[in-house]
């Protein structure tokens, strides 16, 4: 269908109206999302996308069998020493302690933590007072492990009390970036940072439906660095740049190899130099280039 039968819709960040630009095939439902582009702040969406959540995400989801299959959150869970989650792990509390000098008494936040995987690894690593939040299947069996995972309703009763907030790959999930952004604000205290990953749009910009990471039944929100600057300052966020640091090695390590398909950590792997691969990946890529967000 030509551009001109797409009437225009805002723009869920500035609300500028913005036109289609292409569509997707669901990557397991024979449906067509249609994508569209913000000219103003550049974020990217699907405009009509599924809201049966509890459809999409399902047990089989987390197992590896649903719209993700290189995600194994089960295995995970089971073999923390095993998985290659391990490096991504590693590379955010590097970040994160790069931003705020981590404690016990640390009050830090996983905002949609999954299995809880990353809770459990500050917990045992950095001792710090850590939550998750995650709704669904997933978040019974993160409370069926021991894990403290929050409900909805407990998160939407809490205000400025997280000195760190986190959300790993979660934003591109969400039809309301900008909502999230005010609560994550309000949930932290003066002082508090935000450290988030999610996919770079910047060099898919101009052919949206050929970047893979556009799996349109669960991936519906796409930025660039310069969107989530906007977005994250427009809500009351003071923006930071920070640049490659260190974590971010992990971090691309752990991306790399899971789309190598590899689940768990090994020799080969272990031999490489990822201080190298990394740095070279992330100028392709850019996923160091989102600034982060501090409260106050
Ligand atoms: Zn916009």
């Amino acid at each position: 269908m030509p551009v001109e039968n797409h009437p225009l819709l805002p723009c869920r960040i500035c609300k500028t109206p913005a036109p289609w630009v292409g569509v997707k095939r669901g990557q397991w439902r024979s449906q067509d999302y249609q994508l569209y582009r913000c000219p103003h702040c550049h974020f990217s969406f699907v405009g009509n996308p599924s809201t049966d959540y509890e459809q999409i995400y399902t047990l089989e989801y987390y197992k590896g069998q649903g719209a993700d299959p290189l995600t194994n959150y089960l295995d995970e869970l089971e073999h923390p020493q095993q998985t290659i989650r391990q490096y991504e792990w590693q590379g955010i509390t590097s970040i994160v302690s790069h931003l705020q000098t981590l404690k016990p008494t640390t009050q830090w936040l996983d905002f949609g933590c999954g299995n809880g995987g990353l809770v459990a690894w500050v917990k045992a690593h950095h001792g710090c007072e850590i939550v998750g939040f995650e709704e669904g299947a997933i978040a019974e069996i993160a409370r069926d492990q021991g894990l403290p995972i929050l409900t909805a309703e407990a998160l939407a009763a809490q205000t400025n009390r997280y000195d760190v907030i986190t959300a790993i790959e979660v934003l591109e999930h969400v039809d309301d970036p900008m909502g999230v952004l005010k609560q994550i604000l309000g949930l932290l205290k003066e002082g508090g940072v935000f450290f988030y990953t999610t996919g770079n749009a910047t060099r898919y910009r101009d052919r949206l439906s050929e970047w893979g990471y556009v799996v349109p039944e669960i991936h519906i929100s796409f930025y660039e660095p310069l969107t989530l600057e906007y977005a994250l300052s427009n809500v009351g966020f003071k923006v930071k740049s920070v640049g490659y640091v260190k974590g971010f090695t992990d971090i691309i390590r752990f991306k790399i190899l899971k789309n190598l398909g590899l689940k768990h950590v090994s020799l080969w792997e272990k031999l490489l130099p990822w201080f190298i691969i990394s740095p070279l990946v992330d100028r392709v890529f850019g996923v160091s280039s989102f600034p982060i967000g501090r409260k106050g």
